[in-house]
């Protein structure tokens, strides 16, 4: 699929440069602030930036874009990284823009020397207030015209702590009439007391996002800079201040934010969710983090594909959630181990069987070259409640007084009898079972269209099953009238014991398995020596889509 997709509009930009000479090799960045988890949508990100120097030459850097001091935290750098690499990237050189701190200070004085930055002391609401709108010019500050000497001594002194927070900023010089009203003497430095998880308390001024990451760029001699569309009206500052100060030409390109259906991406908004306890962390598996997809059985290459057919768009727009299913379970069906768990049992006993137990042999994977496995059979199985009716509905190959079955990789069996409690529950089917029906080796000459999965309840284990459902009830949380919180959905997850297969009990973390007829599963690290405990990561078929049809 991928060699055949046209180029998208950034390989048609790299091609071109690269063919005209322009560049020999590019270099593209991933610019995190590290102020959260990564979610789908830096997914995004980081599958364009990471796959375009993997299809041309060059590289990728990692950047945190630590220029906040206050929100960022040393626990949120590291997930990072290990996000990057679980879906399996890396990157050249890994950067920090609070590295460039001491340089941006140059800068500034640079701009200052040429007349091109000035200290302002007027508040954040002054300057609002003489900014004027998109249909009126802005007015000057009276401090616009200060001497060059002035200029250097008071952004001296605000480096030294001199002054209270927000009393001085730093502002270029532009055009307080400029038709961008970002042009309009933006802010490059403001003054923060805060200390700094890397710098520490050595910096009392920070360097704003427009005059350090268009910096940061240059200084890495980035290539191609791509960022989400609301930095379009950014581009012009980026490339002023890149001129004014003489460096590295690197180029912004923007492209559409992604958005997934029935959830929010943003960091924020994540954290709400976690600090307000809607969900049980950063990684909970109904969360569009990365961490949780992971933890919810989520493969790397399934969010690579998911990614790479979306591709990048120029509008806006809300990719369906079930799109990433599909590719997960496209993935998964070729590549997740077979099993058998009983997620809502009814005993089953074979009143004709009479030896003790016997071992069977199952396929273990999709095809021949996963082997086979052990499964134990004896007289009392666990099998679904709902493959048994009492009354068959049309077309029921399944158990129902009188109807035949077979067994998984066992045997056929023919149901006899079923028992019912004093409130009218199933609570036992009986059955007789034919031995010349063995599966692989099947000479009874029975034909039974339906098989169901099983588990031999003298050799079952319990674990805890995990079933999820969407986080959110409505397409778009956060476009919906009042808070985003509203639309959560009560019942996201569902707690229950199941039989499992005793070769369940070797279950490890990094496996998928396909339960039989149950969907996909994985461990969660929840799980204890004691109690296994599985996350259902997505069903074996699309039940919203069969929803909609109805
Ligand atoms: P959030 O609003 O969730 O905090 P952000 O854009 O502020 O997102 P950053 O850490 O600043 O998060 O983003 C790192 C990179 O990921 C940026 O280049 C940003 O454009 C990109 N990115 C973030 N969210 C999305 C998204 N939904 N779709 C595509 N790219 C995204
Ligand atoms: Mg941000």
């Amino acid at each position: 699929m991928s060699e055949e997709r046209s180029l998208n509009f950034l390989e048609e930009i790299i091609e071109k440069d690269l063919a005209d000479g322009k560049y020999k090799s590019i270099v593209t960045r991933f610019p995190p602030e590290p102020n959260g988890y990564l979610h789908m949508g830096h997914a995004t990100s980081i599958c364009l930036n990471f796959g375009l120097t993997k299809k041309y030459p060059g590289y990728t850097n990692l950047r945190f874009d630590d220029t906040n001091p206050v929100t960022e935290d040393i626990e949120y750098v590291e997930n990072i990284k290990n996000d990057i690499k679980w879906l399996g990237f890396e990157w050249k050189n890994e950067h920090y823009a609070s590295d460039y701190f001491e340089t941006l200070y140059d800068y500034a004085i640079a701009l200052i020397k040429k007349g091109l930055a000035y200290v302002d002391d007027l508040s954040s609401e002054e300057i609002a207030q003489l900014k004027g709108t998109p249909t009126e010019p802005g007015k000057d500050s009276p401090f616009r015209n200060r001497s060059v000497e002035e200029n250097l001594d008071l952004f001296e002194r605000m480096k030294q702590g001199e002054f209270a927070d927000g009393a001085r900023t730093l502002r270029a010089k532009i055009d307080m009439a400029h038709p961008n009203m970002l042009m309009r003497d933006p802010l490059l430095y403001r003054i923060k007391h805060a200390h700094h998880h890397r710098t520490g308390d050595t910096w009392c001024i920070y360097p704003m996002y427009d005059f350090a990451h268009g910096q940061s760029d240059s200084i890495e001699h980035i290539t191609h800079s791509i960022c989400t569309l609301e930095f379009v009206p950014h581009r012009e500052l980026y490339d002023w201040l890149i001129e004014k100060l003489e460096i590295y030409p690197s180029h912004q390109y923007e492209f559409a934010r992604r958005n997934l259906s029935y959830t929010v991406m943003s960091k924020r908004k994540l954290l709400q969710l976690v600090t307000d306890k809607y969900v049980n962390g950063w990684d909970d598996p109904r969360m569009p983090t990365i961490s949780g997809m992971r933890r919810r059985g989520f493969t790397a290459a399934s969010i690579r594909n998911f990614c790479e057919t979306i591709g990048v768009a120029k509008r806006e727009n809300i990719v369906d959630f079930s799109l990433l299913e599909f590719h997960l379970r496209e993935d998964l069906n070729k590549t997740a181990l077979r099993a058998m768990a009983v997620l809502d049992p009814v005993k089953l006993v074979i009143t004709n069987y009479t030896g003790g137990s016997e071992d069977l042999q199952s396929e273990n994977g999709p095809d021949e070259a996963y082997g086979h496995r052990t499964i134990p059979f004896s007289k009392e199985l666990w099998i679904e409640r709902e493959d048994f009716m009492e009354v068959p509905a049309k077309k029921w190959f399944r158990l129902a007084p009188g109807a035949m079955v077979r067994l998984k990789s066992a045997y056929i069996v023919r149901c006899d009898h079923f028992i019912k409690d004093e409130n009218g529950i199933l609570i036992e089917i009986q059955c007789t079972y034919f031995p010349e029906s063995k599966s692989g080796q099947d000479t009874s000459g029975l034909h039974v269209k339906g098989t169901i999965h099983w588990v031999s309840a003298a050799h079952a284990a319990i674990a805890e099953v995990r079933l999820y459902d969407r986080l959110f009830k409505v397409e778009d949380p956060s476009g919906e009238e009042g808070d985003f919180k509203d639309y959560i959905n009560p019942n996201s997850l569902q707690v229950i014991n199941a039989f499992i297969e005793p070769s369940l009990l070797l279950a490890s973390p990094e496996k998928r398995y396909q339960f039989l007829r149950k969907g996909y599963f994985c461990l969660d690290p929840d799980s204890t020596e004691k109690k296994l405990v599985f996350n259902r990561t997505v069903t074996l078929k699309d039940a919203w889509a069969k929803e909609v049809k109805k």
